[in-house]
């Protein structure tokens, strides 16, 4: 099937996510274009990492549809349910697409900077130790810590650490990529050395990102679109320039107000 020129990389329609009884999205509707950068707002609680998560495969959903880049993630079929077997080929599928970067970096602890970046490659892309590990000094490169190939997370700072995990989400090769508070558990004089690499690969423009963040400068700056959620519902979504300047919904106004 050829692709529609505006057909969007990411859908969730009428998505509901439940724990429990405690329902976390609510008939979720929102569609991300290629390489559209989206920046997720919204109180502790609204359902922000829940719907990164369910991109990435890490929760599964209670109804309605996901599609990510073409593959049905999860589709409220009835009676024709996938296989096991069919659905674990389209985890892996998705995981190969989607790359994340969460608030707490998740380095592999025993493994250098380098062997970090280039463990995966090797593993899942199945690419050669040459041909991985001269890809991950290239990302090191480019996240600015091509002098610490051989450190191992202990001996980097925190910011040092986030940008090798931005490093080893990159070298998947992802077409979309999840940056989830990726700031929040960094001492304040590192922020802005991963601020600036987000930055750079934002202007870049090669991939689709969804993004949460409580950096509102951030957040105007690279967003194509910024959505607010409260109670797992988008409220209002727009340019940053409508939602910063001028958000029309009253809770929107409350949320920026309480946090500018
Ligand atoms: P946000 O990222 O916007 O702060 P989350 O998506 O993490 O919000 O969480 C949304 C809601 O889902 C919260 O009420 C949270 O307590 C609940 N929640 C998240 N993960 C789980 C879980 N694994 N089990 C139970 N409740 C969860
Ligand atoms: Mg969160």
């Amino acid at each position: 099937m050829v692709d529609q020129p505006h057909s969007p990389i990411i859908t969730f329609r009428e998505v509901t996510k439940k724990f429990g009884d405690v329902t976390v999205l609510e008939r979720l509707n929102l569609e991300v274009a290629p390489n559209e950068n989206l920046t997720l707002i919204g109180p502790s609680g609204s359902g922000k990492s829940t719907i990164l998560r369910i991109l990435m495969t890490l929760e599964n959903v209670q109804a309605g549809a996901v599609t990510v880049d073409g593959e049905a993630l999860w589709v409220d079929h009835g009676p024709d349910k996938l296989s096991e077997q069919a659905a674990a080929a389209q985890t892996r599928a998705i995981r190969r697409k989607v790359g994340m970067v969460f608030q707490s970096f998740n380095l592999f602890p025993h493994m250098s900077a380098l062997r970090n970046i280039a463990e995966a490659p090797i593993r899942v892309l199945r690419l050669s130790k040459d041909e991985a590990y001269d890809r991950a000094i290239e990302l090191l490169n480019l996240v600015g810590l091509a002098d610490k190939q051989n450190s191992f997370p202990i001996q980097l700072s925190g910011g040092q650490q986030q940008r090798v995990a931005i490093a080893r989400a990159l070298a998947m090769r992802p077409k979309i990529l999840l940056f989830d508070e990726v700031t929040s558990a960094l001492d304040p004089e590192t922020v802005g050395e991963v601020l600036s690499v987000i930055r750079a690969l934002a202007r870049e423009h090669q991939f689709t990102t969804l993004m949460v963040t409580h950096h509102m400068g951030l957040a105007r700056e690279i967003s194509d679109r910024v959505c607010f959620l409260e109670g797992g519902r988008i409220i209002e979504q727009g340019s940053p320039a409508q939602i910063f300047e001028s958000p029309a919904n009253n809770r929107t106004k409350a949320f920026l107000r309480a946090i500018l």
